[in-house]
């Protein structure tokens, strides 16, 4: 009897990956090509981030892959001196939601950023990160 194989790429998401099984998988092929990409519904055209693979207002799975590119604005924030379970080493770090107009982005933001240079408003964009287990993340840096 042969095995059911399981997709087991969204594991190298992030410092630790709370996500065993996802029909989301393809997030993690598109950070290693350097791109951040959340879902939309083909159906009623709502964009998703984090992904989703259905749709929780037409109840189907219609789903194309679009970019978070361009330019965001920081909407709110807040700097961690606490932290879960196996983020404690990256303390402190901020969390920020970062709106990209038709979608709003939960992500880190650059941690060189300090509270004398983050500023609700400020624009940003999303950088995909190699962490040096080899696993991926983003984060948000500062447009000059
Ligand atoms: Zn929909």
């Amino acid at each position: 009897m042969a095995e059911k194989e399981i997709d087991k790429r969204f594991g190298k998401f992030g410092t630790v990956s709370f996500t065993g099984l996802t029909r989301v998988n393809d997030f993690i092929d598109h950070l290693q090509q350097g791109r951040v990409m959340g879902t939309r519904c083909r159906t009623c055209g709502i964009r998703y981030f984090p992904p989703r693979a259905d749709c929780c207002k037409s109840l189907d799975s219609d789903m194309e892959w679009f970019d978070v590119a361009g330019t965001g604005t920081l909407l709110t924030y807040s700097t961690l001196s606490y932290a879960p379970t196996g983020f404690g080493q990256d303390l402190p770090y901020t969390i920020a939601v970062v709106d990209f107009g038709s979608v709003r982005v939960f992500g880190r933001l650059d941690r060189t950023l300090t509270a004398e240079n983050i500023s609700i408003g400020m624009r940003l964009k999303p950088e995909v990160l190699k962490l040096p287990d080899g696993n991926l993340a983003y984060e948000f840096r500062v447009v000059s």
